[in-house]
């Protein structure tokens, strides 16, 4: 939905509903349709974002809602729903106690295998280590099968 440009009020079609402002950067004087009431929607003119301003009149009128209140006799005894919010009570901490053993766990799960990460990287970097040492012996192997073979008489 994008407002129309009004160059010439009296040449465009503004229809009955339709809400007129102006672009706060630009000034240039705008139409958009009843329906776009506080949106967002790019000025005409100038491109920039322009909250489209609601009209008072349609403003509907906000009811405030009102708080239910628990009517006093509801044939429990306040000692009754005492009891059920204390049994309520209850249960969210039985729960809250569950999360926080179920965390706890989870967390010496993670230092466990923190652990034994640290441990592997450790033999990988002796393996690398090892695997180096046995490429220096190769290469220092093949340097002197090829001076044996140089040094071959003909
Ligand atoms: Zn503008």
């Amino acid at each position: 939905m994008n407002p129309n440009p009004i160059p010439d009020p009296d040449q465009t079609e503004i229809r009955e509903g339709d809400i007129l402002f102006d672009c706060p950067h630009c000034g240039k004087n705008m139409a958009i349709e009843a329906a776009g009431a506080g949106l967002m929607v790019p000025c005409a003119a100038c491109g920039k974002e322009v909250q489209v301003p609601i009209p008072d009149a349609a403003t509907p009128e906000v009811p405030v809602a009102a708080v239910p209140r628990p009517p006093l006799d509801n044939g429990e005894s306040p000692e009754e729903t005492i009891r059920q919010l204390d049994a309520a009570l209850a249960m969210a901490n039985e729960q809250i106690d569950r999360l926080i053993a179920e965390k706890e766990s989870l967390q010496e799960r993670r230092a466990y295998l923190e652990q034994i990460r640290m441990a592997n990287t450790a033999r990988y970097e002796q393996i690398a280590a090892e695997l180096a040492t046995l490429q220096d012996a190769l290469d220092r192997a093949l340097v002197l099968l090829a001076e044996a073979r140089a040094e071959k008489p003909a």
